[in-house]
């Protein structure tokens, strides 16, 4: 499994287990803890969650899924911008572990940027830090500005990620916040790098797919992994797809092929907005 290293020189695997969704449905429960298992066996022990996911639901089945094996899993968890003040965060960091079962985060992030002020954010993340309840702190879908913001913040430079919306048809990060993030070696998490399947019936990717005797959804998985400093965390919670999926990791593309696919679909041409889902 290929890793990325962090600020501060941990490695994590570049290929995660994203939890969006599930837990939610109590048929497909036990299939979704057996897919999340497999993906420990198979190294990808990075699981993200947040408490927004099934109202804390996503956090319980990851609790079940991990037991008797958290030291083998780098945890990620994010607390809802609301929840973000200096002693909301502390809180709901509280609630997340008693749902985790757990008594640390590896890497909480703020989820998205809300109305409190940062300081108080970084703030209830360095009280969370010195009390050992989390190892790492992060952010997610902040743009430049708001990155830059951050990063002004007493304490922000610690920032060790910012998971953001990346994947084969949204580019637009590459134009000024990934160079940004890539100078400061600041690791991107890219969500929804199927586009949340999305992109799985794009015919540009079915083709290039079937030219290169690959699956659509490990062409673009391959392609990310492929990228330097990037994280990608893919969710299924069918097992099938969760080794069709890491077997993008094994196999990575030629320069050949990421330049094909890369004019398939065009990096950015100017600066935009950064997108979320
Ligand atoms: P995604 O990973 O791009 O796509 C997930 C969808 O693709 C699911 O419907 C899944 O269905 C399907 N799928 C997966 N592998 C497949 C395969 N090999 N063949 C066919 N279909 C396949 O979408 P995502 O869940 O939005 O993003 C991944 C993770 O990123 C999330 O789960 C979450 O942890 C994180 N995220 C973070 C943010 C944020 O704001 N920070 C936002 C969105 C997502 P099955 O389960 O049925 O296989």
């Amino acid at each position: 499994m290929r890793t990325v290293v962090l600020p501060g020189g941990e490695r994590v695997p570049a290929f995660g287990l994203g939890t969006w969704c599930l837990g939610e449905d109590p048929v497909k429960r036990d299939e979704e803890i057996a897919t999340l298992r497999l993906g420990l066996d198979l190294g990808a022990c990075l699981i993200d969650t947040a408490e927004m996911y099934g109202d804390g639901r996503a956090e319980e089945m990851v609790a079940e899924a991990i037991r008797g094996r958290r030291d083998e899993v780098f945890l990620v968890s994010k607390v809802y911008p609301h929840n973000a003040s200096r002693d909301g965060v502390v809180k709901a960091c509280e609630r997340s572990l008693a749902r985790l079962q757990t008594d640390r985060i590896d890497l909480y992030l703020l989820h998205w940027r809300g109305s409190i002020p940062f300081a108080e954010t970084i703030a209830g993340f360095t009280t969370l830090q010195r009390a050992g309840k989390i190892r790492h702190f992060g952010v997610s879908n902040l743009d430049l500005d708001d990155m830059k913001a951050w990063w002004r913040t007493a304490g922000g430079a610690s920032a060790v990620t910012n998971q953001l919306l990346y994947n084969l048809a949204r580019r637009g990060i590459e134009w000024d916040l990934l160079p940004w993030l890539s100078e400061r070696v600041v690791p991107v998490m890219a969500y929804s790098p199927l586009e949340q399947a999305r992109l799985l019936t794009d015919p540009r990717l079915v083709g290039f797919a079937q030219r290169h005797s690959m699956t659509p959804a490990q062409a673009a998985l391959a392609w990310l992994i492929g990228r330097e400093n990037v994280i990608v965390i893919p969710r299924t919670g069918r097992r099938e797809r969760l080794r069709e999926n890491i077997a993008a990791s094994e196999r990575p593309l030629t320069a050949v092929q990421c330049a094909e696919l890369e004019r398939l679909f065009p990096g950015p041409a100017l600066a935009q907005p950064l997108e979320m889902l």
